[in-house]
């Protein structure tokens, strides 16, 4: 795989103010995402994990400029995309597409299969008539779908066949980046992996790089190269898939490990039950974010919040004992 960064994100921040300054009292805010850097290599898929609230979906949504920024740079292909103006901006998004998470409310109700998936061909003013309708074909052809659904309302799909709308949509333009958010947490599992299994082959084919954004680590698993954990706005652990699931370092991603059923007996983790529930990202807990819920807390751990720092072999861990595992 080339090892180029395709994208890189340094420091990234979104703060939501939730309350304006009145009578010299400071605003505060929800640090959904609070400084958080990573890169996605080209052809690669980097799975981004961690529980509802964390911040996976605002960074997802944020690189991608679906909102601004507090803080932080995105590069992509070596351009800052958060100073990018409107004009550059606009052509850059030709080349990074998202698919959503849900299917039924991410399609208009009132336009056809056709189109919705041609749709940005007219946007970009790059086909229209008779030539966008034989690149839609040729697009749904790819994620599956027979030209008989062109003139088709979304109302008349199941779920499944929605997303692969979604997905020859995102494909429209020849993109080199997708952003994944939680693609098939929507669907039944029977039909999970038929879409995960077609997200892989449209990668090898088309040569995509995935930002893939999951709740839970056993859908990214055997799709990503690498995986970053995230808990209440910050990364927090960061390795190859196949070297997390071996060997976790931090006591977050140990947890969310052992709540996955492992089918060989030998493999079976003891299940580690986290006690009490995620903290308000409005009043974090100081130090370590994740201590109020950890089991190996020490002192140390309420007053320093500890590093994300390299153990080795491309393995991050925000953890002060990290090395001791
Ligand atoms: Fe747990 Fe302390 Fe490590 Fe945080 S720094 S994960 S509280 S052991």
């Amino acid at each position: 795989m080339d090892q180029t960064p395709l994208l890189e994100v340094k420091g990234y921040k979104k703060w939501y103010p939730v309350k304006k300054k009145l009578l010299g009292k400071e605003t505060q805010y929800v640090k959904a995402v609070d400084g958080v850097s990573f890169s996605i290599r080209a052809g690669e898929t980097f799975g981004l994990v961690g529980e509802s609230g964390c911040g996976k979906t605002t960074i997802g949504k944020g690189i991608l400029r679906l909102h601004e920024a507090s803080a932080g740079e995105v590069f992509f292909e070596g351009s800052d995309l958060l100073k990018l103006p409107p004009q550059e901006l606009r052509k850059a998004r030709r080349n990074m597409q998202i698919i959503y998470q849900d299917p039924y409310s991410s399609l208009d109700p009132r336009m056809t299969v056709g189109e919705t998936i041609g749709e940005p061909l007219e946007i970009h003013r790059i086909a229209s008539g008779a030539s966008k309708r034989q690149r839609v074909l040729e697009l749904m052809d790819y994620v599956g779908l027979g030209p008989s659904y062109y003139d088709r309302y979304p109302h008349e799909f199941s779920g499944g066949q929605r997303q692969r709308v979604g997905i020859a949509r995102a494909l429209c333009l020849n993109p080199k980046l997708i952003v994944c958010d939680e693609p098939v947490s929507a669907l039944d599992v029977s039909i999970q992996s038929q879409i995960l299994n077609l997200l892989e082959d449209l990668q090898d084919r088309f040569h995509l790089t995935y930002l893939f954004i999951a709740h839970g680590l056993t859908v990214v698993k055997h799709i990503s190269d690498r995986i970053g954990v995230m808990y209440l706005g910050k990364l927090i652990e960061l390795a190859d898939s196949s070297e997390l699931f071996a060997r976790p370092l931090h006591p977050y991603t140990e947890a969310l490990l052992s709540a996955i059923p492992a089918t060989d007996p030998s493999q079976r983790r003891q299940r580690i039950l986290l006690e009490g529930d995620v903290p308000n990202a409005m009043n974090l807990p100081s130090g370590c974010r994740f201590h109020t819920r950890c089991p190996y807390c020490q002192a140390v751990c309420r007053e320093q919040e500890p590093e994300l720092k390299e153990m080795g072999n491309g393995h991050f861990c925000a953890c002060h004992f990290s090395e001791k595992r």
